[in-house]
Formats: structure tokens, C-alpha cells, sequence
């Protein structure tokens, strides 16, 4: 149980994973180009190689702690099958993508051992 007695801890905004295989990278792709129009976040390229923690190709985009109520639930809506993680951005990776970590569509199995404790700058928002 988290001790609610605690330092309330920070959260710096939030990353989206959406995994994609061979089948589906197309439909990935596109599902890339419309968020970062439909939501006006910067995502990374197609990863096509296990990244991190991450075993199978995905790509990510960052977004704020304001947009969350925006992106989140329009991700329920358009993730059209792909499977998405949401985590947020704390100062421990590994729990961030464990226990605190949101699922939509069905959990990839992560390489939680590869991880390091902390972010580097760039996997933060970029102040607007
Ligand atoms: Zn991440």
C-alpha cells in the first residue's frame, strides 16, 4: 500500500508507448501521424528494434500533465487496436513502468532489469 502520509510524489508529465508488429507498422505509422496532429505532440520515430525496456517495436511521444485529460481519453478512442502503455514520468523509471504504469489494450511483457533509475533530459516535455 503507498503511504498516503508521504512527500506527495512529482509527476513531470508522461510518455505514450504504442507497440506495433510487422502486421500492423502501416497502421502504426498513420495512427503516428494523427496524433501528432489531433494532439499537437512531438512523437519519436518508428522504433523497429527493442529499445529499453521495450521488446518489441513501439514508438513514444511526451506529453504534460495538463494535456493528460486531452491525450489519455483520446487514446481509449482512436488507439484502434494497438496496444498503448502510459506512464508517467516520476523520479523511478522502474516503477513508472510497473506499478504506476496504465495499460490500454493488452500488456507487453517489459525488460524491467535493462532499466535505469532515471530519464535523460530529452524524454521530458518540452516546456511550451
Ligand atoms: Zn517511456
Amino acid at each position: 500500500m503507498t503511504d498516503a502520509t508521504k512527500e506527495p510524489i512529482k509527476i513531470d508529465g508522461y510518455h505514450a508507448h504504442v507497440y506495433f508488429d510487422p502486421a500492423t507498422r502501416a497502421h502504426a505509422a498513420q495512427l503516428r501521424e494523427t496524433i501528432a496532429g489531433a494532439l499537437g505532440v512531438e512523437c519519436r520515430e518508428l522504433s523497429d528494434e527493442p529499445r529499453g525496456p521495450h521488446p518489441v517495436p513501439q514508438f513514444r511521444f511526451t506529453f504534460t500533465s495538463a494535456q493528460f485529460q486531452t491525450v489519455v481519453p483520446w487514446l481509449m478512442l482512436n488507439r484502434d487496436g494497438l496496444d498503448v502503455l502510459v506512464h508517467p514520468l516520476t523520479d523511478n523509471s522502474y516503477d513508472d513502468h510497473s506499478r504506476y504504469a496504465v495499460w490500454l489494450g493488452n500488456p507487453v511483457a517489459l525488460r524491467l532489469n535493462t532499466m535505469r533509475r532515471g530519464y535523460r533530459p530529452e524524454q521530458y516535455p518540452t516546456p511550451r
